[in-house]
């Protein structure tokens, strides 16, 4: 976030002489404290600045960097998760690489007769398929796909930046956001999805937001 001219004096005035009123910053800069209000509310909601009543204004020592990366391990999966689109593990081959045409998705997560998430299709993997001889529409997903319990996930209670960090250690593109699945425990439930897409939405959202 990049502050104006006055904003940047006022964080000088605040760091060397905080706590100090808005009244006092005003008069230190010859404005009325009604000029300085939208650069006090500005600084104090970015977290520059912290506010006390009838104390007055601290600076919170943190930088524009340290705040942005509060802000981003502040995104939550639940806030940003799309819909899954799921296929059984019959579902065959060529019916899977309809299925990612039409919904325009680069992986399809599998679930068995009773929902529970059994495994992950991506795009290589129906490649790698069509590159053998056999009959696509005979090939059952659940011959090819990464199965559990090898797949990575997410919960929606984990953070964005936790999912974007397990996105790349692992190399994949998308993760399943997962539950317990009830009465079965230790089965998982699809709930939702996060892939490369929602974090490059989030981070495009991030770049709106801090333009003040
Ligand atoms: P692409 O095939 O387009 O490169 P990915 O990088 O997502 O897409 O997939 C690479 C491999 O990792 C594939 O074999 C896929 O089945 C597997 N995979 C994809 N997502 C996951 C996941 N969340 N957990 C485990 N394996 C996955």
């Amino acid at each position: 976030m990049e502050l104006s001219k006055r904003q940047e004096k006022i964080l000088e005035i605040v760091k060397a002489e905080g706590p100090i009123t808005g009244e006092q910053i005003a008069e230190k800069l010859k404005l009325t404290r009604a000029t300085l209000r939208p650069d006090l509310a500005i600084l104090t909601m970015a977290g520059f600045l912290d506010a006390r009543p009838r104390v007055g204004y601290f600076y919170s020592g943190k930088t524009a960097n340290q705040l942005l990366g509060e802000h981003i391990r502040n995104l939550y999966v639940k806030e940003y998760k799309s819909l899954p689109i799921v296929v059984k593990e019959e579902t065959s081959v060529y019916d899977a690489i309809c299925t990612m045409f039409l919904e325009d998705v680069g992986s399809l997560y599998v679930i068995k007769k009773e929902g529970q998430l059994s495994g992950v299709i991506s795009r290589k993997d129906l490649l790698q398929a069509a590159m053998g001889k056999q009959d696509l529409s005979s090939v059952p997903v659940g011959v090819i796909m990464t199965r559990m319990p090898n797949i990575i996930t997410c919960r929606p209670e984990d953070t964005l930046y936790h999912a974007a960090l397990q996105m790349m250690r692992h190399q994949v593109d998308s993760l399943p956001v997962v539950r317990d699945f009830p009465e079965s425990p230790g089965d998982l439930e699809i709930i939702g999805r996060i892939s490369k897409t929602t974090i490059v939405k989030a981070f495009v959202e991030l770049g709106q937001n801090v333009k003040m």
